[in-house]
């Protein structure tokens, strides 16, 4: 699905050279490499504040908990995405509440996040699913409206500019109250091994969630709060740094590769391909088509014969999970959802595709589905 080797080669002097520095200097926690990167990234994102961490899954914990949620609190989020959204509201002892996503755009439906607002409703995780930004527009107008906090879950849409109707671009990540990112290997802005990040534009709130990072610490071996030990290693730091001077241009290229498929698949009787909306700028993450009346398994097998692999995000929606069942949700509740779920599939999109391979794939594709 990506090709991390080649990208590699590609930066293997600055990458080597940036980690043999990091050990010669043998700064290997908090180092002036995470001071550099998260500098540099605020920079990028034209952002106050960035709060490196351990993962993505780890920002999402901590800016919840940053922001004050207390057990039973709701949290609205898509049904239709990874599980770690999920996974940390119940962690923190909140109630996930979760509704359904635009057909089209995989994106949370807005609709749906007004009609799921109850009394108990503190905050709303919009994920930027595939890349591309969910409504924030409005979903900024409801947030004001029933005075919520908007954590943004931009772990797949990194660098991707969203425009307001008036005008002002921001980056991903950058509108909400916080923005959690995930440099999981395989992400746009990927290191090598486990990472994340917070953003937030909001200096008090910065702060807490720098000491939540840090065991709640305010000052050392003061304690202010009950926290986690969560940090960006100096290491990953290091090539991060390197790799996010190249980040524009790796969007560029998924994107030049997402133009390439879909001019081959956009008007196939049985093939949708993604949608771009005009608000947001696309970074591909994820290419994922529709399948209509199209053996889903059956292809993947056939790609996987001629040594393509093929995924599908998501197989099951976060309400037919048995760790998130609940009584309140049934087969049925979310169709949109449902629907995916059983028609999705990614194909290989990254920064490393040549026309060769993409025509390779189309052709495959295209074969089986046609057969
Ligand atoms: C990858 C991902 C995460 C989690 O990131 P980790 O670094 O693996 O913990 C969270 N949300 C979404 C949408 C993701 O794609």
């Amino acid at each position: 699905m990506v090709d991390l080797k080649t990208q590699y080669l590609k930066i293997k002097t600055e990458v080597d050279n940036a980690i043999q520095s990091v050990i010669d200097n043998t700064a290997f926690i908090n180092g002036p490499e995470v001071k550099n990167f998260q500098e540099e990234l605020e920079k990028y994102l034209g952002v106050k504040h960035v709060i490196p961490c351990a993962n993505g899954t780890d920002a999402l914990q901590i800016a919840m908990m940053a922001l004050g949620l207390k057990p039973g609190d709701e949290v609205i989020t898509a049904d239709f995405t990874y599980v770690a959204t999920a996974e940390v509201i119940g962690l923190l002892g909140l109630k996930p509440v979760l509704v359904d996503v635009y057909p089209n755009t995989f994106d949370i439906n807005v609709e749906a996040i007004e009609k799921a607002i109850s009394p108990k409703t503190k905050a709303i995780v919009p994920v930027h699913l595939f890349g591309q930004c969910a409504n924030m527009e409005a979903i900024m107008a409801l947030a004001k409206k029933y005075q919520l906090y908007v954590i943004e879950d931009t772990a797949q849409a990194i660098g991707a500019d969203y425009t307001f109707s008036d005008g002002k671009t921001c980056k991903a990540g950058t509108i909400g109250d916080v923005g959690c990112t995930s440099f999981f290997p395989s992400k746009n802005l990927g290191c090598y091994g486990d990472g994340g990040a917070m953003f937030t534009n909001n200096d008090e709130l910065a702060v807490k969630l720098k000491m939540i990072a840090n065991h709640g610490q305010s000052t050392q071996y003061v304690h202010d709060s009950i926290g986690v030990n969560s940090r960006l290693d100096s290491i990953q730091a290091a090539i991060l740094r390197v790799k996010l001077k190249h980040l524009d241009e790796y969007a560029a290229a998924r994107n030049k590769a997402a133009s390439y498929y879909d001019e081959k698949f956009a008007q196939h009787a049985k093939i949708i391909t993604p949608a771009r909306v005009k608000n947001s700028t696309h970074v591909f993450h994820q290419y994922t088509l529709q399948l209509i009346d199209v053996d889903r398994n059956a292809l993947r097998a056939y790609l996987a014969e001629h040594d393509i692999p093929a995924m599908v995000y998501y197989p099951i929606p976060l309400h037919l999970q048995k760790a998130y069942s609940d009584p309140r949700y049934q087969a049925g509740d979310f169709p949109v959802t449902e629907k995916l779920c059983s028609c999705v599939i990614s194909l290989p999109i990254h920064t490393e595709l040549e026309n060769e391979t993409l025509a390779y794939i189309c052709q495959k594709v295209l074969e089986f589905i046609n057969q």
